[in-house]
């Protein structure tokens, strides 16, 4: 493939810290390849101090546009020309687009969670979501969710550094959106049952299944779970996490986390080229399928 590469070619970064394990740039890379653009996509190892330089070397060296992650999403905000509203409402951006040096924010993560539930035939519009989790991905999901058309989110979490943000975030989504969001503390499950039984789908947005509490689920009573609910998790490594086992059990139709990360890159994809990716290849030739 770098046999191909020749002056015009353009170049996508990943600005994050740590990032030589991300799985983006084999990916995004596959479907530049698969769609015969001229993009590159290299993975560039930005600390927070680094930050602001990095962006003024994106705009001197003319990068078509860059991903963003951890710590960097919040502090790039400040950096760019322009921001969605999306990521306005959410204070974070995972995705940089630079149009003829006019820099756009965007924020793709809960771009992908929707697309994917779509993608599985699941209609979550007009209806309720139980989300649990109140980070990066929880306020990026919720802001989502409300501007696509969900009527009601209960949000879930533990009284953590997180908690007020997410309230925070809930007050701009019932201002600015016809979404109905309302935070509650996880420690009251008898509410958490409550929501529940009347949503369409529970997403679980926080770590908690994944290393290093892989094996653990926010939900332990499976009678919490009536087989009509969609059990979406936001984890993808492992496949199907504790939660995801639990619902199963229950025959609930289940997501784990591949179809957000691979939704949220065909959303970056297009505003950087254009183009719809090829989900369902990329997905076969990372092995996402097995
Ligand atoms: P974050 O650090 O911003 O937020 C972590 C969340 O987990 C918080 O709500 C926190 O309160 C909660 N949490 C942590 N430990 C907990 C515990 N013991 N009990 C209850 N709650 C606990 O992280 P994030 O970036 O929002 O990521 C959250 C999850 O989503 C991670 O598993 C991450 O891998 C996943 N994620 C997936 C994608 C994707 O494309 N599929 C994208 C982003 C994040």
């Amino acid at each position: 493939m770098r046999e191909n590469i020749d002056g015009h070619f353009l170049l996508i970064g990943l600005m994050a810290y740590p990032i030589r394990h991300s799985l983006s740039p084999k990916m995004q890379n596959i479907l530049y390849s698969k769609l015969d653009v001229p993009y590159v996509y290299l993975a560039f190892e930005v600390t927070q101090d680094k930050l602001e330089d990095a962006v003024k070397g994106m705009r001197a060296l003319g990068l078509r546009g860059s991903a963003v992650s951890m710590p960097n999403k919040q502090l790039v905000c400040q950096f760019l020309d322009k921001l969605t509203p999306a990521v306005e409402m959410i204070g974070a951006c995972n995705t940089i687009s630079n149009d003829d040096g006019v820099l756009t924010g965007y924020n793709t993560d809960g771009m992908g969670y929707m697309r994917s539930l779509k993608e599985a035939g699941v209609d979550v519009i007009g209806k309720k979501m139980t989300l649990i989790g109140a980070g990066g991905a929880a306020s990026a999901i919720a802001v989502q969710a409300a501007l696509d058309g969900v009527k009601e989110l209960a949000i879930f979490n533990q009284k953590d550094d997180c908690y007020d943000k997410i309230v925070e975030i809930a007050k701009r989504i019932n201002e600015k959106t016809k979404c109905k969001a309302t935070v509650y503390d996880l420690a009251d499950q008898d509410q958490l049952r409550k929501a529940l039984s009347g949503s369409t789908v529970l997403c679980n947005a926080t770590g908690v299944g994944m290393k290093p509490l892989e094996g653990q689920s926010l939900i332990t009573d499976p009678s919490m779970l009536r087989k009509e609910l969609v059990v979406s998790d936001c984890i993808y490594s492992p496949r199907k996490t504790k939660l995801l086992e639990i619902a199963e059990s229950q025959g609930c139709k289940t997501l784990n986390g591949i179809g957000m990360m691979l939704w949220q890159g065909h959303a970056q994809i297009k505003i950087w080229t254009g183009q719809d990716a090829p989900i369902d290849y990329v997905k076969e030739k990372m092995g996402f399928n097995d």
